[in-house]
C-alpha cells in the first residue's frame, strides 16, 4: 500500500512538473556547423517553434564525424525536453556507413515530427573551367586524382550525395570532410575546394548570384524554385535514376515524458503551418511537410524506411569508417 501511495506520489509530481514544461530555454543541437543548410532550417524553425512554446530556443552546433557527434550528445542527454536534436537523412544513412554507432537510431530517440525536404545541387568552385555539366565530366575525367570533393563528414547528406556520384561516373576523388557545409562552402568559394553536393537551402543564393558554378539538381525533377528552375537534373544529363532528397526532422532523447513529446510535437505542426516560415522555406527550394510524417509515428516508420532503403545502396557503395 506505501509502496503504490508513493508510486502515485512521484508520478503525480513528475506530471506537475511536466505541466509547466517548458520552463526554462530549449537546446536544439544541430549536428553541423553554423552558418551550413541544418542550421538554417532549425534557426528559422528555431524562432516559430520557441513562439508557439512561449519559450527560448537556442540552437546549439555539435559538428563532426557526419552529424553523429551531435546525435549522440542528444541521445545521451537527459530525457526532459530541454535538449532535442534536428538532424538530416543522415539519421538514417549513418548506421550502414559505421561500424560501430555512438546511438541506436530506431531506439534511443523519442520522434518528434518532421520539418521538410529539401533537394540537393552540384556545384563547382567559380573558377571551375567547365561551365555546364557535359564539360564537368570531361574536366574530372582529365583530372583523375586531383579532385577534391567537399563533405560534412561520413554519413553527411553531402557524402552520400557524393559518394552516389562517385559511383555513377566510376570515378574516385578525395574527399574533404568539414564539420558542415557552412565552412565547405566558404572554402568552395575560395576555390580550395573543387566540387560540392549540397541542399539547395545552402547553395541557391551563391548560385542565383553566379558565385558558384552550377552543373545539375539531384532530383528526378526540375525544380520550381525561379532561382533553380533552369538547372537540369543529373537523370536527364545521363545519370538515370539519379535521385537524392533531404528531409530534415525533430528528435528528443529516449524516456522523454509523452506530454513533452507532445507539446513539442503540437508546437512543430503549428511552426509547420506559419506563413512566413514556409515562404523562408520554398525560397530556398525546400518543401514543408504537411502529411502524416509530422506526427511521431509516421516520422518514425519513415525514418525505418529510408535505413532500409539507402542502407544495400550505402553498402554497395564501400565506404566505412570504425
Ligand atoms: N549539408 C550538410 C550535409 O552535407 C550538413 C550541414 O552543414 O548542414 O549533410
Amino acid at each position: 500500500m506505501k509502496r503504490l501511495l508513493t508510486a502515485a506520489l512521484a508520478t503525480l509530481a513528475a506530471t506537475a512538473a511536466f505541466a509547466e514544461y517548458p520552463d526554462h530555454p530549449i537546446t536544439v543541437v544541430v549536428p553541423f556547423a553554423a552558418g551550413g543548410p541544418t542550421d538554417k532550417v532549425a534557426r528559422d524553425l528555431g524562432v516559430v517553434l520557441g513562439q508557439h512554446l512561449k519559450q527560448t530556443v537556442i540552437i546549439e552546433n555539435v559538428g563532426g564525424a557526419g552529424g553523429t557527434l551531435g546525435a549522440a550528445k542528444v541521445a545521451k542527454a537527459s530525457p526532459d525536453g530541454y535538449t532535442l536534436l534536428l538532424h538530416h537523412i543522415g539519421m538514417a544513412t549513418s548506421p550502414a556507413l559505421y561500424r560501430k554507432m555512438p546511438y541506436e537510431t530506431l531506439s534511443d530517440f523519442e520522434y518528434l515530427g518532421m520539418i521538410n525536404e529539401v533537394p540537393m545541387t552540384l556545384i563547382g568552385r567559380p573558377t571551375l573551367p567547365a561551365n555546364n555539366y557535359a564539360e564537368l565530366v570531361k574536366w574530372l575525367e582529365a583530372n583523375k586524382g586531383k579532385i577534391n570533393l567537399a563533405n560534412a563528414g561520413l554519413g553527411a547528406a553531402s557524402h552520400l550525395c557524393g559518394l552516389l556520384f562517385m559511383q555513377s561516373l566510376k570515378l574516385d576523388m578525395t574527399t574533404v570532410p568539414y564539420k558542415g557545409t557552412g565552412p565547405a562552402m566558404t572554402d568552395l568559394l575560395g576555390g580550395q575546394v573543387d566540387i560540392m553536393c549540397d541542399q539547395t537551402t545552402n547553395t541557391s543564393s551563391q548560385i542565383e548570384g553566379g558565385k558558384v558554378k552550377a552543373y545539375a539538381v539531384t532530383t528526378m525533377a526540375p525544380l520550381k524554385t525561379p532561382a533553380l528552375a533552369k538547372l537540369p537534373t543529373l537523370d536527364s544529363q545521363g545519370l538515370k535514376g539519379f535521385n537524392v532528397s533531404i528531409w530534415h526532422a525533430l528528435y528528443a532523447p529516449k524516456g522523454t515524458p509523452a506530454a513533452v513529446v507532445e507539446k513539442v510535437n503540437k508546437a512543430l505542426q503549428a511552426s509547420l503551418k506559419d506563413a512566413d516560415f514556409i515562404k523562408k522555406q520554398e525560397a530556398l527550394g525546400a518543401v514543408v511537410i504537411t502529411d502524416g510524417r509530422v506526427g511521431s509515428a509516421e516520422h518514425k516508420k519513415f525514418v525505418a524506411a529510408e535505413i532500409a532503403k539507402w542502407g544495400p545502396a550505402i553498402k554497395a557503395a564501400g565506404q566505412y569508417a570504425d
